[in-house]
């Protein structure tokens, strides 16, 4: 039995920006169903992303009616002698301006690539169904988290969510529709998934789905030792391969190196009653570390979860006072960045520049990043922001995609997801952050860590060769193939390093 839900088309969020070199009356000649738009307001509002770090204005903004709508873009940008560019923009949360069978069954939704998580899991709750693997914040878009690998606490387990697709339609840099899967032009269906958007626009993606748990059991626990963390991390996701009642759903984590932290932006989860004092349990040099961890339910398993959790916790070494445990709707657990970020933004505090680094780390060197940065270059400041770190299992992430990650069989997410305040503290400022975001990443050079930055940002080819390291050469192939007059995604600077903004792109959404 096949599940096939066909979602609404969310179709003004797949915007198409053009650049400077192109006489907008030209662009109204290709007749779009959708709507073109040179509007001021809607060219800066898509010149600038959640990063807030750069700017690229495009020349117009195309809001299209149908993936006919992008193809008929793109092959206009494919045939033009004015060389104008096209980017996709899914939700614009891009940092750097990148956007300027289980058991014989397949479930699957059908959805615009410019759908939000969000709208894509309030539609599949309808059904009883809902897709496998998540991001922590579900305002983004499917094609823009298919377009770097979409991970979260359930990567470890289903993989990322580029793990998690059966099939895609996509607008290549042709100008070309083309339905790709594993089996139909597999080779555009590998490249697009974590292919930075490089190889074509995704229109439509075929997501795999599980029924949907109704309640989840959401716990932390501390731990003031640094290796008895990582390594109760890495026994919980080496269980990936257990039935579901022995094995947690979501393995995540962060650092606390600021006590305020415990209660970051992510979620507000510890009571402000909360009868244990942090600085009563403090660390090995100050910081403390928090294992996150939950288990679905339903009804039907209701009866059984406090002996399941039990168990699955009673090898774990975390400090015996520090376990905080809620219990909450599944739809509530996915949405609970959401929530935070309404009280940021009601205090102005969302819409500020985003310094952020992800770095996949390889599990074997992560003590000496625990060294090195969160008891060397990060102690004894304020953060400024979360820094998620959790394990995964490379053999969930199918190496033929384009996704880049360590050369280790468990790997680590290290994610400072910090914002920069203008309030006057040195340490919080954008200048300081940048600064220490250099300073790590020197730091794991020096160090011989070979990490990979996920959701990257360089800024010359040289490092994007050595970033995509033996896949260089396939993802040049693939781009020479998909899209060789290389007009889309200029914002992520892969082969165009020198673009400067606001001159030659345009991007879908
Ligand atoms: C608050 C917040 C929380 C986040 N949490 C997580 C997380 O938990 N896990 C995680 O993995 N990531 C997370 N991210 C990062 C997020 O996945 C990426 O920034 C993603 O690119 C954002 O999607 P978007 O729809 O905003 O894409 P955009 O920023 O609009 O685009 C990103 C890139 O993808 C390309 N692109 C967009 N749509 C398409 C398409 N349809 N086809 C082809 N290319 C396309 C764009 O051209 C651009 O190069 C988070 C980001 C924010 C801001």
């Amino acid at each position: 039995m096949t599940t096939k839900l066909l979602l609404t088309f969310a179709i003004c969020r797949l915007i198409v920006t053009v650049g400077l070199t192109v006489d907008p009356s030209e662009l109204l000649l290709l007749g779009v169903d959708g709507q073109l738009s040179v509007d001021p307001f809607e060219v800066e509002t898509a010149s600038l992303d959640f990063g807030l770090l750069t700017r690229a204005e495009p020349m117009a903004v195309l809001h299209p009616g149908s993936a006919d709508d992008i193809a008929r873009l793109v092959r206009a940008a494919y045939i033009s002698s004015h060389g104008f560019t096209v980017s996709a923009r899914g939700h614009g949360h891009s940092i750097n301006g990148q956007a300027q069978t289980s058991n014989g069954v397949e479930k699957h939704v059908e959805v615009w690539g410019g759908e939000l998580w969000i709208d894509v899991l309030r539609s599949t709750l309808e059904h009883g169904l809902a897709p496998k693997s998540w991001t922590d914040y579900l305002y983004l878009s499917v094609g823009g988290t298919l377009s770097n690998g979409g991970i979260s606490g359930q990567a470890f387990n289903h993989g990322p969510q580029i793990s998690n697709v059966y099939e895609l339609d996509v607008v290549t840099g042709k100008g070309e529709i083309l339905t790709c899967s594993e089996e139909k032009n597999s080779e555009l269906f590998h490249a697009v998934l974590g292919g930075l958007g490089q190889f074509g626009i995704i229109t439509r993606a075929r997501i795999a789905l599980e029924p949907a748990p109704q309640r989840v059991r959401w716990i932390r626990v501390l731990y003031s030792n640094f290796s008895t963390f990582t390594r109760d991390q890495e026994h919980l996701i080496s269980l990936h391969g257990n039935p579901i009642s022995g094995k947690f759903d979501y393995v995540e984590g962060f650092v606390i190196v600021d006590e305020g932290l415990i209660n970051n932006w992510r979620s507000s989860f510890f009571s402000p009653r909360n009868p244990v004092k942090i600085s009563s349990i403090a660390g090995n040099g100050g910081v403390l570390y928090c294992l996150e961890i939950t288990k679905n339910y339903d009804e039907s398993t209701a009866g059984n979860i406090d002996q399941e959790v039990e168990a699955l916790m009673k090898g774990l070494n975390f400090i015996p006072s520090s376990v905080f445990t809620t219990d909450l709707p599944y739809i509530d657990f996915l949405d609970r960045v959401h929530k935070a970020e309404l009280k940021l933004r009601a205090k102005g505090l969302w819409e500020v520049p985003h310094p952020w680094l992800n770095l996949f780390v390889p599990k074997s060197r992560m003590a000496d990043l625990d060294r090195g940065v969160f008891k060397g270059i990060l102690g004894n400041n304020k953060t400024s922001g979360p820094i998620l770190i959790y394990p995964m299992n490379k053999s969930k992430w199918d190496q033929r995609s384009s996704a880049v990650t360590p050369d280790e069989d468990v790997f680590y997410l290290v994610a400072l997801l910090r914002s920069a305040l203008d309030n006057g503290e040195e340490t919080q400022s954008l200048e300081y952050l940048t600064n220490q975001n250099h300073k790590i990443l020197r730091f794991c050079d020096d160090a011989g860590i070979k990490v990979k930055q996920y959701l990257p940002h360089y800024t010359t080819q040289e490092e994007w060769m050595d970033h995509f390291g033996d896949k260089w050469d396939q993802f040049y192939r693939r781009k020479m193939e998909f899209d060789p007059r290389q007009l889309l995604a200029t914002g992520q600077r892969i082969f165009n390093p020198s673009f400067t903004s606001s001159t030659e792109t345009v991007s879908p959404w």
